[in-house]
Formats: C-alpha cells, sequence, structure tokens
C-alpha cells in the first residue's frame, strides 16, 4: 500500500480541480466545502470519465523470477543444492554471507572452496534487480531507486536515515490492482506480484548500502522496513509472508531485523488481515484508511466497496489483540476532502468505541500542489483535526514527508522516468 509511508504519504496529482470554489479557511467545520474524490480524473487518465478499476486478479505469468536463495527457507536451500550435485552444507554459508554481509558476489566468500564459490552462487544467487535510478533528497539522508526486474518491469524502493533508525519502504508488486484514485502507482493497474526473492533483494542492497555509508552520517545498520512501497501487499500474501520470515528470522535463515521494526500496510484487505494475525510474526500493521465514514472512503479506496470502514477495524482490533502491536492508521490529510474535524471525531470515537491504546492515529500531511483537488490541508485545519484527536484521547503523530522533492509517492519516478524515455524515443 502505497500512500502511507512517510516518504510515498506525499500525494500528488496534477491538473485542474473541477470541485467548488476555494475561498478563506472558514472557521466553523459545518461552512466547509466537501471535495470529493471524483471531482478530477485522475492522474495520468486518458479521458475525463477514466477510473482505474478494482481488480484483485494477478494477471497470467509471462515468466517466474529466476529462483532465489531468498524464496526458500534454510531446508529448502539445502535441497535445491542437493539437486545441483552440490554439498548441502554449503547453503548455511552461502546463506550467512548472503543475510549477514549482503553480499552475492563470490569474490568475497574465501571461506568457500574457490572451485565450487561460482557454481553455489550461480545456483541459488541469480541477479534478480537493476538499478535504473538512484536519486538523492534530505541531504542525502534518503535515497530513492527506481529497479528493472528480469523481465523488464520496474518497481521502487526509499531508504531514508533518521535520528534513531534506518528505514526500507519496499514494493510487493510490480503496479497494483486497488485503483486508489490519488496514487500513480494505482493508475498502472497490476503487471505482478514479487517473488519473494525480488522483495528481499531490495532491502539485502538497502542493508549493504547502509552499511558502507552510502546515506549521509556515515555508516548505519537498516532497522526497520515497511512494506509501504508499490502494490498491496496482502494481494501478494504468500511471498510477502515469507520475505517476513526472511527479515526476521536470524542468521542463516535471514536478516534477523526486530519484528518490531516491520510494518505491514495494507488498504484493508479484511480477511487477510486475520490470517496475518495468525501467522505469529509480531509485525506491526498499518491500516491506510483515510477516512472514517464509507461514504468518503467508499470513492477513495476503491476496496472499501468489499469491505466497510467497521469491518476493517474490527479486524485492526483483533490484529491487535492477537499479536499486542499497536495498529497504526495512517490518514493522508486531503484539503476539504477528509480534513474536516467532526470526521476527526468520528475515526477519535470509532477506535475509542473499540477500546483505548490499541491504535496511533498519523495524519500524513500532503505536499501543497495548487489546482488539484490532492493537496495539503491550510495548517489551522490540520492542527484543528490533530487536536480533535488528541483531546479524544487518541496518540496521533503527524508523519514527516521525506523526499517529497524526488518524486516521493510511490510509482511517481518509475511513471517521470517512463515519460522522459518514452520523449527520448520520439525526439
Ligand atoms: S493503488 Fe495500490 S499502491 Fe496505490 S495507494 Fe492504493 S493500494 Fe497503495
Amino acid at each position: 500500500m502505497a500512500p502511507v509511508s512517510s516518504t510515498s504519504a506525499v500525494i500528488r496529482a496534477r491538473g485542474p480541480r473541477a470541485g467548488a470554489a476555494r475561498t478563506a479557511t472558514p472557521r466553523r467545520d459545518s461552512d466547509r466545502v466537501q471535495v470529493l474524490p471524483t471531482d478530477q480524473p485522475p492522474e495520468g487518465a486518458t479521458s475525463p470519465d477514466a477510473r482505474p478499476r478494482l481488480s484483485f486478479a494477478v494477471p497470467p505469468a509471462r515468466g517466474k523470477a529466476p529462483r532465489h536463495l531468498a524464496d526458500l527457507d534454510l531446508a529448502g536451500r539445502k535441497q535445491a543444492l542437493r539437486e545441483a550435485g552440490l554439498p548441502a552444507f554449503r547453503a548455511d554459508q552461502l546463506s550467512r554471507h548472503y543475510f549477514t554481509h549482503f553480499t552475492r558476489d563470490a569474490a568475497d566468500m574465501t571461506d568457500l572452496p574457490a572451485a565450487q564459490r561460482e557454481q553455489l552462487c550461480a545456483e541459488l544467487l541469480p541477479d534478480l534487480i537493476h538499478e535504473v535510478r538512484a536519486l538523492r533528497a534530505d541531504g542525502g539522508r534518503t535515497i530513492k531507486h527506481l529497479w528493472e526486474l528480469y523481465d523488464g518491469v520496474r518497481v521502487e524502493s526509499v531508504l531514508m536515515r533518521y535520528r534513531d533508525r534506518t528505514t526500507l519502504c519496499v514494493s510487493s508488486q510490480a503496479g497494483c490492482g486497488m485503483a486508489c484514485p490519488f496514487c500513480a502507482t494505482g493508475q498502472m493497474g497490476l503487471t505482478r506480484n514479487l517473488s519473494t526473492g525480488e522483495i528481499i533483494e531490495q532491502i539485502r542492497h538497502a542493508g549493504a548500502l547502509s552499511e558502507a555509508g552510502g546515506l549521509a552520517g556515515g555508516p548505519a545498520r537498516l532497522s526497520n522496513v515497511v512494506f509501504m512501497g508499490m502494490g498491496e501487499p496482502m494481494v501478494n500474501y504468500k511471498n510477502v509472508v515469507a520475505a517476513l520470515h526472511r527479515i526476521i528470522d536470524p542468521a542463516p535463515e535471514g536478516f534477523g531485523l526486530s519484528a518490531r521494526g516491520v510494518t505491514v500496510s495494507t488498504v484493508g484487505l479484511v480477511p487477510l488481515i486475520r490470517k496475518l494475525a495468525g501467522e505469529g510474526l509480531p509485525v506491526t500493521l498499518a491500516v491506510s484508511l483515510h477516512a472514517p465514514d464509507d461514504e468518503l472512503r467508499d470513492a477513495l479506496i476503491p476496496v472499501n466497496s468489499k469491505w466497510k470502514v467497521g469491518e476493517l477495524l474490527d479486524a485492526a482490533h483483533d490484529y491487535f489483540e492477537a499479536t499486542g502491536r499497536r495498529v497504526s492508521i495512517e490518514y493522508a490529510l486531503i484539503k476539504d476532502m477528509n480534513d474536516h474535524a467532526w470526521r476527526a471525531q468520528l475515526l477519535a470515537d470509532e477506535l475509542n468505541r473499540r477500546g483505548h491504546g490499541w491504535a496511533h492515529v498519523n495524519p500524513i500531511p500532503l505536499n501543497p500542489t495548487p489546482g488539484s483537488i490532492w493537496t495539503c490541508s491550510e495548517p489551522e485545519v490540520q492542527d484543528r483535526f490533530v487536536d480533535t484527536l488528541r483531546r479524544a484521547g487518541i496518540t496521533t503523530t503527524v508523519r514527516d514527508t521525506r523526499g517529497s522533492d524526488i518524486d516521493g509517492a510511490c510509482g511517481q519516478l518509475a511513471t517521470e522516468v517512463l515519460k522522459q524515455e518514452r520523449a527520448a524515443h520520439t525526439r
């Protein structure tokens, strides 16, 4: 789910707004206009009526990503080496090089017999992702990558250094079928699910880059991974859960990151939230809510037509009960669309009705985008929204918006590079 990470939350759309006229911010909530998601065609729409369609179907595979060590658990890796006529016990050493030292280069693996190194790497460590672009922002503390996969599809990841942590936002799908009208990835539709190896490779690159001092401030340890890049992780459930194991499980199975630093974000696929709660993986669940009322959310998050706000919050609360992990409620504040104080009160009431202290709300300020319906709230409106939540006893933290100067929202860099390449071809 894209727009909830601190970086990918920066929703920006272009083009004229066909909604109500704007004046100075009214003092009373009841005087405020109501802009609707349908007041403007989605970004990239080819006609005024064009709307991306919600789709759960994954298009037929055009092939399969090459098998990778990270697709398999340790027993599977041993089996794969045995079948290739290689000593199975080497799977352990190969896994430590990959997950602990972030390398897939045979030359680094000097504890392996020289005669076998290349063959072992060729068998289980194929090259899965290639860098197309790397853009830096925030004084070098944020790096956004555009990757090309084995079949030419492209995905993005964003690495962000904070005072107390280093976080990678990963993609779990190429494109997305959830059709959110504010999201550049949603306009692409779903191309395919990423394999576990393709997800994990984004993380290995980030781990290596952080450790080598690639972010401003010197060497850092990758501590957090958030599934908030391209795609809806729950639609790629099996590969995402396998990736969660590789992220959390200690070496040689995986990277051994703390589950507390891992977040899976969703627009609200209720049965799969319930399934994830039963996996025994205490990762944080982030729900991209963006509206507490079904009327608005039906238009803003198309999957709401299937699972309503009440069902979603029930499942989120049950997730908290099962895992003990406080749920993050992501709320992008969009001027005159969802930023009314009565909506903050409704959200607080809905959360408090289910218990106290189980959810944390993250309002996300958008970039100012004059002329677009997807623009930031007035500062005093944002303050009123946050105050309303806090006064109702809801822990609320306004997110920062890292990388907003590098096409930070998910799908924007891929779309921008594609446009540039097309322009270059037609010149
Ligand atoms: S369309 Fe997909 S990637 Fe974009 S916000 Fe919706 S769920 Fe996230």
